[in-house]
């Protein structure tokens, strides 16, 4: 394959890939408004999640903040997220089947990460052996991996909220 051939391939891959990320965003929000709607007829009004402007939710999810306060943190470690905000006690995710939505990121930014790492490993060094190509691969997978999972989860948990299947603030101990 010529140069620009990979390119286009490569280039085409891609594309593929965000569509089929689109696609599993948008069911995995529709799945989570459908929650968010069942959800709420069992609320009152004042249980209901608070309406809060779309960039103030993106700056909490860039701060790693709960959408709802905005004040406490969405994980109590790099990787474990709380279950509920420690500062106004929302849920955060309510563990349907709402990890799917984070998954999806998770999948998109890791296969997006192989196939640009590779377009560059071809073109930089088009004499490299496959097994350091695939091991160079292989380590900007788990990388990308390890600096996406943070951050599609703080996405994922706006985008639950914004389709109201999460926030909830639950009044009475279970
Ligand atoms: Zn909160």
């Amino acid at each position: 394959m010529s140069k620009i051939d990979t390119i286009l391939a490569i280039l085409g891959a891609l594309m593929v890939l965000a569509m089929l990320a689109a696609l599993g965003i948008v069911l995995g929000l529709a799945m989570a408004h459908d929650d968010g709607l069942a959800a709420n007829e069992g609320r009152t009004t004042a249980e209901r999640n608070p309406q809060i402007p779309g960039w103030t939710l993106l700056r909490r999810a860039l701060a790693k903040r709960c959408p709802r306060c905005g004040q406490g943190r969405i994980f109590k470690s790099y990787f474990t997220m709380n279950h509920e905000c420690p500062a106004c006690g929302a849920i955060l995710w309510p563990e349907r089947g709402e990890w799917i939505g984070a998954f999806v990121i998770d999948w998109t930014a890791t296969s997006g990460a192989a196939l640009v790492t590779w377009l560059a490993m071809s073109l930089i060094f088009p004499n490299a052996s496959e097994s350091a190509v695939l091991s160079v691969v292989l380590a900007s997978v788990v990388a990308s991996l390890l600096i996406i999972i943070p951050w599609s989860r703080s996405l994922w948990t706006i985008f639950l909220y914004m389709a109201g299947a999460s926030g909830e603030i639950r009044l009475q101990p279970r």
